[in-house]
């Protein structure tokens, strides 16, 4: 069965009512806006949060204060199992030469130390399949060092970085697999990007030798690659001392609007709470966070009644295991919840584009009415496309919660984000006021209007 109405006219979306309704959205966001000063606090009071962290703790505490301030109907913590992974105070590469050259990195969330200095000659792949290609008679013993750059030719930087990421998050294991004693991967960057490596997750196989993995900046990987090319060997220099440490219990933190006309039917938008321990996390994903929030802000502000359940949730641990995700799906399925829509802020605070769209395509077509009536406000993308990581678990085959739930990603203008992803410069300053605002307003608009429309 599907829960839809499709025969919206255009001029149902066109009616004055709407686009004044919209119109005092978008104000609210701009004029009354509150995001800004929020993300603020989550970056300067707060700072980074990897899971497991007091800084983590900290935040759960934060964004449970600014929801109770929201007047809502419920806002309370979800308990959530995860990981604690720990970066250490050592982090050095340099190559061995003359003199040497230091490099610019940082170990990858989930590696393991280097156990005091390492040295090896380091052999360079742009995937992972050259690694066995070369197999162990070139890499038993070496530091591989993954290359490959991001493309700069898609007009989305995401789609760049899907084409790239399997060096970060698979290169360990991979190179372990023929003997390697290390990898160094290129960083997931546009930018010639001196002195700020970018970090991000990997994983290890199971079965497969731990070796350390560490990040090492676009410049950087270019000043190697030049070595390389110049020299009959390059021996690295690496030295890093990251850590796990048991799982600790932290939260998701969740704030509600009750549905007049369906309670039991819930709206969730969502961010993730949880950064890399570098940076403010500001963009990834602090952006998201106060999107979402501000989303019931500005409708309460309007004097808006939902008619489903408008549910906030500020999910934990999406970077290193994305248990606050698999954990509010397991939940949300044990309670026999039934979720209709599902939207997810996680591409940064930059102007929005549109949204990208998980569903059927005749959801998809219900979704695209909307674009008429939204296009005045810069917003055009409704296509087809990924929605999220942190709900991305809603979807799944045990947790589905309602077969016919749309899934959303607001998709911001995405040429600056991997810029600053994961990476130092993924600070406050580096997000501009009114981008942010107007992602505030796009989140609230869309919501708003499926409320409305959905039956
Ligand atoms: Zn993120």
């Amino acid at each position: 069965m599907c829960l839809l109405t499709l025969q919206l006219s255009a001029q149902d979306l066109t009616t004055t009512a709407d686009s004044v309704f919209i119109r005092n959205i978008f104000d609210q966001a701009l004029v009354e806006g509150e995001s800004y000063q929020n993300l603020e606090h989550l970056c300067k009071d707060v700072g980074h949060r990897l899971s497991g962290s007091k800084a983590a703790e900290k935040a759960v505490e934060w964004g449970k204060k600014v929801m109770d301030g929201l007047d809502l109907d419920r806002v309370y913590l979800q308990s959530i199992d995860v990981p604690f992974w720990e970066r250490g105070d050592i982090e050095s590469a340099s190559i061995k030469s003359d003199k040497d050259i230091t490099l610019s990195i940082r170990t990858l969330g989930g590696s393991v130390g280097t156990n005091g200095l390492m040295q090896g000659s380091v052999v360079e792949v742009s995937s992972l399949e050259e690694v066995a290609k070369l197999g162990k008679e070139a890499i038993a013993g070496k530091i591989v060092f993954y290359n490959r750059p991001m493309d700069p030719k898609p007009i989305s930087t995401f789609q760049s970085y899907g084409g790239c990421v399997d060096q970060r998050y698979a290169g360990a294991s991979v190179a372990a697999e023929y003997g390697a004693i290390a990898v160094m991967v290129r960083s997931m960057s546009l930018l010639e990007d001196d002195g700020h490596a970018h970090t991000g997750s990997m994983g290890y196989k199971t079965g497969v030798n731990k070796i350390p993995a560490v990040a090492v900046s676009t410049h950087d990987a270019n000043v190697l690659h030049d070595h390389l090319q110049k020299n009959e060997s390059t021996e690295v220099e690496l030295n890093v001392n990251a850590h796990t440490n048991e799982n600790v219990v932290s939260s998701n933190v969740i704030g509600e609007i009750k549905g007049s006309v369906y309670p039991n039917k819930v709206i969730v938008i969502g961010g993730h709470l949880d950064s890399w321990d570098v940076g403010e996390g500001a963009h990834d994903d602090g952006a998201g966070v106060v999107h979402s929030m501000e989303v019931l802000r500005i409708l309460k502000a309007l004097n808006y009644t939902p008619r489903y359940t408008i549910r906030v949730v500020l999910f934990m641990n999406e970077e290193n295991g994305n248990m606050g995700g698999k954990g509010y799906a397991a939940k949300a399925k044990a309670k026999n919840e039934n979720h209709v829509i599902a939207l997810e802020s996680d591409r940064g605070g930059f102007s929005p584009r549109g949204f990208n769209i998980l569903a059927d395509s005749s959801q998809v077509d219900f979704v695209r009415q909307f674009r008429e009536v939204l296009e005045p406000y810069g917003l055009h993308h409704f296509e087809p496309g990924y929605a999220g990581v942190d709900i991305s678990p809603l979807d799944t085959k045990e947790n589905k919660v309602n077969p016919d739930l749309i899934m959303m990603g607001l998709v911001p203008d995405s040429q600056r984000y991997f810029d600053y992803h994961h990476s130092d410069t993924d600070v406050f300053e580096n997000v501009n006021k009114r981008e942010l605002e107007l992602g505030c307003g796009a989140m609230t608009s869309i919501i708003y209007l499926m409320d409305k429309y959905l039956q």
